[in-house]
């Protein structure tokens, strides 16, 4: 039962990546995008994102993945609550908001290590998020920033359909 939600969690891993580029295919940018509720208005200043479509995405990214994940697998939602663990640390860049250092976020199932965006520090040649370092993350408020995440579900099952 374990591989198989580690398998479906791999596929579904990709399929993140995979979305969120179509994604910012269809945007290009703000002097592109015709989109009013485009998810890369408020990331990065919607500046054109094809050429690093997850760049701060983390959050949105892996809250889409986890999402995915409980919809399409099959096992019991208290099963997969003590599983499927968001998991975060500080940006391994350094970079800080006003709230203090931003976050990154991942999925860790049983050890095993999906992370969406980290193709966002691969692809910005920025120091690589050290997994050891993360904390079991989770929101008393629920699922944050509905409106970026729901696009890239939405996108993620188009594909996959
Ligand atoms: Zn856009």
């Amino acid at each position: 039962m374990k591989t198989q939600l580690i398998s479906l969690a791999d596929e579904l891993n990709f399929a993140v990546r995979d979305a969120v580029a179509d994604l910012a295919e269809a945007c290009g940018g703000k002097d592109n995008c015709t989109n009013p509720s485009c998810l890369f208005h408020k990331v990065t200043r919607h500046k054109d994102p094809r050429p690093n479509p997850l760049l701060n995405l983390c959050y949105p990214s892996t809250l889409a993945l986890y999402h995915l994940l409980e919809m399409l697998s099959d096992i019991s939602r208290d099963e997969f609550k003590k599983t499927v663990r968001v998991m975060k640390a500080d940006s391994p860049t350094g970079a800080r908001h006003a709230k203090g250092a931003m976050k990154h976020f991942w999925i860790d199932i049983d050890g095993e290590v999906f992370d969406p965006s980290y193709t966002q520090y691969e692809i910005g040649k920025t120091k690589l998020p050290d997994h050891s370092l993360g904390k079991a993350y989770s929101s008393p408020h629920g699922t944050l920033k509905t409106e970026r995440v729901k696009p890239i579900i939405k996108q993620t099952l188009l594909n996959l359909i």
